[in-house]
């Protein structure tokens, strides 16, 4: 009898133990691929003619593809402060790359509360808050923005260690290892940062020339003389002036100098003086010749920042392919995205920072297998304070009221339209005047309109119909048929502001 009865208790004790097992190990992992200024013109899943990213189309195809995600401030290290924190940057602290814009890593963060529900959690890759990850079970990171070749990561033992290879080679590498080493019993949730796309675009040695033989075309936009547009036509960020001969079109390097060229191996710089020393005698062509200039600048930009991409996105197969190879697919939700868009030649431009369209809107695909119903289309407004409280949803846990984000997954893992999903999103950019003489700004951005508020040096509004206008070269700010769409605007602007607590810009409205 009482043999009878340890026995059951036994084997109710291994039940229990094997059912709890069952349950933690069913919880999807996460892996977050988070790229570098890795823009929507620039990937073939969202019409991009320029290039084709088969990896990033392969996890819109068998997920979703989500059109109208936006960023609250498009800018690196903000962005990043977002992701963590669920919060806007004047709430999270972050709002600007400044050097002592220290993000307090002692805040609610996602990947504690993953933490304490048992999941495992790692941030590889370039990080860029000036304050060293918190409360990470792993982390390994490039300091700042990083080298594309041979690059220093920082330890956790906050030891800084170079590394022979491609920055992006190199982030694959150690989070693939970090996975290969995790504890298989919990669910892990892990961010690999990607250098790439970023300034100053230094493609790996075995894909230089890729695009050499494409002609690229250049955007309608591209010659904007920016009328009734102040703060686009004083900003600091074009092809045309802004962008350097030497770091970023590579012209004339001194290969021997220390810093990022002077990291090139032997090899690797043979590799970049043939690749570019052939680039220089089309440059001598065309130097004394202003839009001959132009148009060739425009050109080189372009194939130097698709050849970044063509390493990250052949990066993102390689893991893609590790989690097939590992059986952990199945189980596995993997999202890519990007910090921000980027301008891609529109406005004349390169960079990010204004809210127009390019850089206010970032790639987000994501999959979900057996969750999400392959080739899903969101259209909805999706704003990366959503990215947090979504990774809690899918480990199931309930995102603390303090974060100003909502989860997103009900958009794509339920049949319809979700009840009450944002028609609106608030944005808020600050970085002035250095690096790029972008004026701070913030605005509001419907399925149809856009109204923005410069401030600062600035004193203005731009509207703008995105239906008649899509590259935003038209402010109806004092055309008087919008009065009544600007008056509706501002109202639902006020509330946005008060609904995130964004006390500078309720004093800036409140002042005019
Ligand atoms: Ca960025």
């Amino acid at each position: 009898m009482k043999q009878g009865f340890f026995l059951t208790m036994f084997l109710m004790c291994i039940l229990n133990d094997s059912n709890s097992y069952a349950q933690t190990s069913k919880r999807p992992n996460i892996l977050v691929i988070f790229s570098d200024d890795h823009t929507n013109q620039s990937i073939s899943a969202y019409g991009s003619k320029l290039m084709q990213t088969p990896n990033i189309d392969k996890i819109a195809k068998e997920g979703a593809i989500f059109k109208n995600t936006f960023v609250t401030n498009s800018i690196c290290a903000p962005s990043r402060a977002v992701l963590l924190t669920g919060k806007y940057s004047h709430i999270n602290g972050l709002i600007d790359n400044r050097p002592n814009r220290n993000f307090d890593g002692s805040q609610v963060q996602v990947q504690k509360l993953l933490g304490q529900a048992n999941y495992q959690t790692a941030w590889i890759g370039k990080w860029h808050l000036q304050t060293l990850p918190v409360g990470f079970d792993y982390w390994k990171v490039l300091p700042d923005q990083g080298n594309y070749f041979q690059p220093d990561f920082v330890e956790m033992t906050k030891d800084t260690v170079r590394y022979s290879g491609y920055v992006t080679n190199l982030i694959s590498d150690f989070s693939l290892g970090w996975l290969d080493k995790r504890d298989t019993t919990k669910p892990f949730f892990l961010v690999v940062g990607e250098k790439a796309t970023h300034r100053n675009w230094m493609p790996a040695v075995e894909d230089l020339g890729a695009y050499d033989a494409q002609q690229f075309p250049m955007p309608d936009n591209f010659f904007d003389t920016y009328e009734g547009r102040t703060a686009a036509l004083e900003q600091d960020m074009t092809v045309n002036k802004t962008m350097t001969i030497g770091d970023d079109l590579k012209m004339n390097i001194n290969y021997d100098k220390p810093g990022m060229f002077g990291r090139l191996t032997p090899a690797e710089k043979l590799a970049y003086k043939n690749y570019y020393g052939k680039i220089a005698l089309e440059y001598e062509k065309v130097k004394s010749d202003s839009i001959a200039l132009i148009k060739w600048k425009y050109q080189r930009y372009l194939k130097d920042y698709l050849t970044t991409a063509r390493s990250l996105d052949r990066n993102i197969g390689r893991i893609l392919a590790y989690l097939e190879k590992s059986g952990l697919a199945e189980n596995t939700v993997v999202m890519y995205a990007s910090d921000q868009g980027f301008y891609m030649g529109e406005h004349g431009w390169f960079d990010k920072r204004f809210m127009y369209e390019e850089s206010l809107k970032t790639p987000v695909v994501l999959k979900y297998p057996k969750h999400i119903k392959p080739g899903t289309v969101v259209n909805d407004i999706v704003v990366n304070i959503d990215f947090a409280p979504t990774f809690l949803d899918i480990a199931g846990v309930k995102a603390p009221a303090e974060m100003q984000g909502k989860s997103f997954l009900p958009l794509v893992t339920k049949s319809g339209k979700v009840e009450n999903w944002r028609t609106a999103m608030f944005y808020h950019y600050y970085e002035y005047p250095k690096p790029h003489r972008v004026p701070p700004h913030f605005g509001i951005r419907t399925m149809r309109y856009k109204l923005i508020r410069f401030y600062g040096p600035r004193n203005e509004w731009e509207l703008y119909d995105l239906k008649t206008d899509p590259t935003e070269i038209h402010n109806l700010i004092l055309d008087q048929k919008q009065a009544n769409t600007i008056l509706d605007l501002k109202k639902q602007l006020r509330s946005l502001i008060i609904e995130y607590k964004d006390t500078e810009a309720l004093q800036i409205l409140n002042s005019n």
